[in-house]
């Protein structure tokens, strides 16, 4: 293969945002006479969708605890929203069910989706949630839920689909995106600390700025950049040092292999994603032992792109040097961070303690398929959207962000010259100003 010896634009990775960036940076160039998407080039180590973006479960929500992130997913669920057939976007909704200790949480989301006009219903109290639930669900039994905050907007998308859609809006436009072409190291300006050119196993392409769009990989490019390890961060006033900049969790998801066409609602239509959380004990589908008594989570969906009912619970933090986490292969074809036993029981169990049509389906969970995957967060396990080394963008998304597509729309903004005021909580000197962002009761890091 031979790769081009030049370019304007080089971006690296071709997942959610490296194909956001260049399908909306290429529509941005033509509007504005700078250049067009022949000024823009996509590279990828191995495919289009070989990332996270490829894996995840494609859940698209706004319930997040944290102002910043809610008023990024809405615009977010705009840019769904505006091709969702070549986005393989489903608009069902998303639940979020919830136990004391997050009412007042997910009160508080309520209220600031309201202020920001994004449409959703809370019901609040054990009686008024369950009857709520069944309203929906004739078989719902989740116990220890007082709170449902019902999202109208979002739903999830399909993963490969959505980004061979998005490939080719951005091919379309001109942009070249090239498979098998990865990123050894940078070379760097003689006066400058800018990146000049990327050094590839197919050869050296010279450029003049670049997009990271690489998801779990992005400690390696980081280190390629020669960007710090450790970082200073000041949290409640106090500063703490030499704090790790990446570390790994591995998310756990997994697929019931029952037809999608059981998980329909009460009025025979499809529902929308749920996101259960409880602290009531979970008993085993099994053979009925204890399986926890601590606050526990499972979100799932009918999916017939996964041939089931498709979800996950809360991930585990990898315990390694973050340099020593064998990032690959990748996914479903890592021999290490793929879901296990445990995961299935639990999983499968949660389901059915949420609804009756789930007991004894525990044999149906799809375990010929690999499933789960890493992710790489950040010390506050936000995003980092910054520009460093005077023209590299890094979009770290703290591994929250197949349904952030909007946020490449909003990075192309900013390479053309407009700051976006969505962006900006989410630079990287928000650590060493203490500028976090407020953290929830939830048992996910990314809520
Ligand atoms: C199991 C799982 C489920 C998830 N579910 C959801 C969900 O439901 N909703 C949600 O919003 N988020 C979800 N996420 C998170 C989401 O998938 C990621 O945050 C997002 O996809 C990251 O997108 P990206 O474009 O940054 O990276 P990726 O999609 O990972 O793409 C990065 C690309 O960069 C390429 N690359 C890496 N290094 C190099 C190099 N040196 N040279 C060239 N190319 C390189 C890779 O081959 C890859 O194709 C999930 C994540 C996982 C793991």
């Amino acid at each position: 293969m031979t790769v081009p010896q030049a370019t304007k634009y080089a971006i690296i990775g071709a997942g959610i945002h490296g194909l956001s960036t260049a399908f909306h940076l290429a529509q941005m160039l033509k509007a504005t006479g700078r250049g067009s998407g022949a000024d823009i080039l996509v590279v990828d180590k191995t495919a289009i969708a070989a990332g996270a973006s490829g894996i995840a479960c494609g859940v698209v929500r706004n319930n997040y605890f944290q102002p910043a992130m809610r008023e990024l997913m809405a615009h977010s669920v705009d840019v769904w929203e505006s091709d969702a057939k070549t986005y393989s976007y489903h608009p069902v909704g998303y639940m979020q069910i919830s136990p004391e200790c997050m009412r007042e949480d997910v009160g508080s989301i309520y209220e600031q989706q309201k202020a920001i006009g994004y449409e959703s219903v809370f019901i609040e109290g054990a009686g008024a949630s369950a009857k709520y639930m069944k309203g929906l669900f004739d078989d719902w039994q989740a116990q220890g839920i007082t709170s449902v905050l019902h999202e109208k907007p979002g739903g999830y998308a399909n993963n490969k689909a959505s980004m061979n859609g998005l490939a080719a809006k951005a091919e379309a436009e001109g942009v070249r995106i090239l498979s098998g072409v990865e990123v050894k190291s940078f070379e760097f300006g003689s006066n400058s600390g800018a990146v000049t050119a990327l050094n590839t196993n197919q050869g050296r392409i010279a450029c003049e700025t670049v997009v990271v769009g690489v998801g779990p990989w992005v400690n390696k490019i980081w280190n390629m950049l020669e960007l710090p390890k450790a970082i200073t961060v000041k949290v409640n006033g106090k500063v703490r040092t030499d704090v790790p900049m990446w570390k790994f969790w591995c998310l756990e998801e997994g697929t019931l292999g029952v037809d999608p066409e059981m998980h329909r609602m009460n009025d025979g239509r499809f529902p929308p994603v749920l996101h259960v959380d409880t602290d009531a004990p979970l008993y085993s589908d099994r053979d009925g032992k204890l399986i926890t008594d601590r606050l526990w989570g499972i979100y799932y969906k009918p999916d017939f792109s996964f041939g089931g009912v498709q979800g996950g619970a809360s991930p585990y933090k990898v315990d390694q040097d973050p340099d020593q986490v064998a990032i690959d292969p990748y996914g479903p074809d890592s021999p290490e961070f793929v879901v296990g036993e445990d995961f299935i029981e639990m999983w499968c169990s949660a389901l059915a303690h949420c609804q009756r049509r789930f007991e004894g389906q525990m044999p149906h969970y799809k375990r010929e398929e690999n499933s789960g995957g890493l992710g790489c967060f950040t010390p506050d396990n936000f995003p980092v959207f910054d520009v460093f080394r005077e023209n590299v963008y890094v979009i770290a998304d703290s591994n929250h962000g197949y349904k952030m597509i909007g946020v490449g729309k909003l990075v192309a903004q900013e390479l053309v010259g407009e700051k976006s005021k969505l962006l900006e909580p989410f630079r990287f000197a928000r650590f060493a100003k203490g500028e976090l962002h407020p953290t929830s009761h939830s048992p996910f890091p990314w809520s």
